[in-house]
C-alpha cells in the first residue's frame, strides 16, 4: 500500500514537471509553472523520505542527516535567491546548475564505493553487483557528466561575474580532445576488464573530468557563453537521470531526462541562432580564441550625440519605432519605464515593437523575462529574423543598453570574437538612437562601429533616467 502511495507521489511529480516545463515556455504562465513543478518536487521528495523501502523492506532512517541537509541547503538557497540582484541572476543560475552536477557526481562516487572494494576471492577482478557492468557504466556516466557540468558551471559563474577571464593556449582544442579520449579509454577499461584496482582508475576519471570541465569552458569567448550555459544545463539533467537509473527512481529519471532534453534542444537552437557548430562547442573550440580584430583598435572617427528633446521629437513623429533591449536595460532596471514609453508613443499613433536578439542580456530568454515583468505584450516581441525583415520600413530604432548584438563586425570582420554571430540589422532603419552610459564596449570587449555611422546618434546616460526624461519630454510636446 505504502509503495503504491509512493508511486502516486512519483506520478504526480513527473506530471507536474512536464506541466511546469510547458508553462515555462510562455512568460505569462512561467511563474505558475515554476511553482507547480516545485510543488511536485516537494511531494516526490517527501514521499521518498517517508515511504521508500529498499529490497529488504528497510525504510530510510538517517533523518537527522537528511533534514539537516535540507535545512542548510534550503536556508542558503532561499537567502541567495532573495538577495540576488536581477543582473546577477545568470551567475546564480550557473552556480545552481553546477551544484546539480556536483550532486550527480557525488551519487556516483558513493555508489562506486559500494562496488570498488569488493574483489572476487583469488582473482584480480571486481565482484560485480546485480546489473553487472551496466551499473558501472551508469556510475561512470554520472561521475563524468556531473563533474564536467560542475567544473564548467563554476568557470561560467566566474566568467559571468567578471572574476574569471578567457584563457586559451596554442593547441588547446587538441588538449581537450586528448583529455576526453583518456577519460573514455579509462572508462572503457574499467567497464570491460573490471580490474581490482578500479578505485584508482575511477578517481582518475573523476579528476580528469573536472579538468576537462575547466578547460572546456575556459576559452569560450564573449558571444558564445549562452550556448555553453545551455549545454552545461543539459549535462546536469543527463547526470541526474543516471542517478535515477542507479536507484531505479522513476521521478529522478523523468526530471533528469526532461532537463537534459530541454537543455539539448535549447543548445541546438542557440547554436543555430549563433551560427556555431555543435561539435565545436563540445570540444570548446570556438569564439574565444579570436582577439578583438583590427576594427577593435582602428580609429573609428567621431560619433554624434542627440539631446533628449531632439530624440523625443524624432520618436513622436515617427510612424514606426523599434526598441532593441540589451544587458544595460537589465542593469538600469528600466523595463517599466520602457513599457511606459511604448504606451505613450502608441497613444500618439506610433507603432512600437521590440527586437529581441537570442543572446541579448546574460542568459537565454533574459530580455523576454525582463519585459514580461513590466507587462509588455508578448506579441510585441519580435525574434531577430522577423525584426530584420521589418527594419527597412522602420523610422527609428532605439537601442537601450545593447551593444554586441548590434555590432556589424560580426558580419564582416573574421578576426572578431563575435564573427559569424547573426546580428540585429538596425542600420536598415532610417535612424538609429543608441542609449548607453559611455563609449565603453559590451560583454565581448570590442568596439562597435555602429556608434560611428552617419545614421547613428548617441544618447548617453543611465537607461532608466534617459527613458524617464524622454517620457517627460514627449508628454510636453
Ligand atoms: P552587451 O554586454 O554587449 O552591452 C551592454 C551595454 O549596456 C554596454 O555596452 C553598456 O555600455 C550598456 N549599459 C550598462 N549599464 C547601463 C545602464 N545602466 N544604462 C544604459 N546602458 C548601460 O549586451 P548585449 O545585450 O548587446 O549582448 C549580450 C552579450 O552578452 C553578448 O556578447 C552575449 O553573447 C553575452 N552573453 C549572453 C548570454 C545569454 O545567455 N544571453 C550569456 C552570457 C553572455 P556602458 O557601460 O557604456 O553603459
Amino acid at each position: 500500500m505504502e509503495l503504491n502511495i509512493l508511486t502516486v507521489c512519483y506520478l504526480i511529480g513527473s506530471v507536474t514537471f512536464i506541466l511546469g516545463l510547458k508553462m515555462l515556455s510562455n512568460p505569462a504562465t512561467a511563474r505558475r509553472g515554476n511553482l507547480i513543478a516545485a510543488a511536485g518536487m516537494t511531494i516526490a521528495i517527501t514521499g521518498t523520505i517517508f515511504l521508500y523501502k529498499d529490497d529488504t523492506g528497510n525504510k530510510l532512517h538517517n533523518y537527522a542527516w537528511i533534514f539537516g541537509g535540507i535545512l542548510i541547503g534550503g536556508i542558503i538557497g532561499t537567502l541567495a535567491a532573495k538577495k540576488v540582484k536581477m543582473t546577477a541572476m545568470p551567475e546564480m543560475v550557473s552556480m545552481f546548475n553546477g551544484m546539480g552536477g556536483a550532486c550527480a557526481a557525488l551519487i556516483s562516487i558513493v555508489e562506486f564505493s559500494h562496488i570498488g572494494n569488493n574483489v572476487v576471492p583469488g582473482s584480480h577482478k571486481l565482484l560485480l553487483p546485480e546489473g553487472g557492468q551496466g551499473i558501472i557504466l551508469i556510475i561512470l556516466l554520472g561521475v563524468i557528466i556531473g563533474s564536467i557540468s560542475f567544473a564548467g558551471s563554476m568557470i561560467a559563474w566566474g566568467k559571468l561575474n567578471g572574476k574569471v577571464k578567457d584563457f586559451s593556449f596554442k593547441g588547446q582544442h587538441l588538449f581537450n580532445i586528448a583529455i576526453l579520449l583518456v577519460i573514455l579509454g579509462l572508462a572503457t577499461y574499467l567497464i570491460g576488464w573490471t580490474p581490482a584496482n578500479a578505485t584508482i582508475i575511477f578517481f582518475l576519471v573523476f579528476a580528469l573530468s573536472l579538468l576537462y570541465g575547466i578547460f572546456f569552458v575556459f576559452p569560450i569567448g564573449g558571444a558564445d557563453m549562452p550556448v555553453v550555459i545551455s549545454l552545461l544545463n543539459s549535462f546536469t539533467g543527463v547526470a541526474a537521470a543516471c542517478g535515477g537509473f542507479l536507484y531505479n527512481n522513476k521521478v529522478m529519471l523523468t526530471g533528469g531526462i526532461l532537463v537534459g532534453a530541454a537543455g539539448t534542444l535549447l543548445t541546438i537552437l542557440m547554436c543555430k541562432a549563433m551560427n556555431r557548430s555543435l561539435t565545436n562547442v563540445l570540444i570548446g573550440s570556438f569564439g574565444g580564441g579570436a582577439k578583438a580584430g583590427p576594427l577593435g583598435k582602428k580609429e573609428q572617427g567621431s560619433y554624434k550625440e542627440i539631446s533628449i528633446s531632439d530624440a523625443a521629437v524624432v520618436m513622436s513623429y515617427a510612424h514606426k519605432v523599434f526598441i532593441v533591449p540589451g544587458y544595460g536595460l537589465a542593469v538600469a532596471q528600466a523595463q517599466h519605464a520602457c513599457h511606459e514609453l511604448e504606451k505613450l508613443l502608441e497613444e500618439k499613433g506610433v507603432e512600437v515593437k521590440y527586437a529581441i536578439h537570442p543572446v541579448a542580456g546574460r542568459m537565454p530568454g533574459h530580455m523576454n523575462v525582463l519585459l514580461a515583468e513590466a507587462d509588455v505584450s508578448y506579441e510585441k516581441l519580435l525574434e531577430m529574423e522577423q525584426a530584420n525583415e521589418e527594419f527597412p520600413g522602420t523610422d527609428v530604432v532605439l537601442i537601450l543598453g545593447a551593444n554586441d548584438v548590434v555590432n556589424p563586425a560580426a558580419k564582416h570582420d573574421p578576426s572578431s570574437p563575435i564573427y559569424g554571430m547573426p546580428i540585429l540589422d538596425v542600420e536598415l532603419a532610417k535612424t538609429v538612437i543608441v542609449n548607453k552610459r559611455s563609449m565603453k564596449p559590451g560583454y565581448a570587449g570590442i568596439e562597435n562601429e555602429l556608434f560611428y555611422r552617419p545614421k547613428t546618434s548617441m544618447l548617453f546616460g543611465d537607461a532608466k533616467k534617459v527613458l524617464q526624461d524622454l517620457i517627460g519630454e514627449i508628454k510636453n510636446l
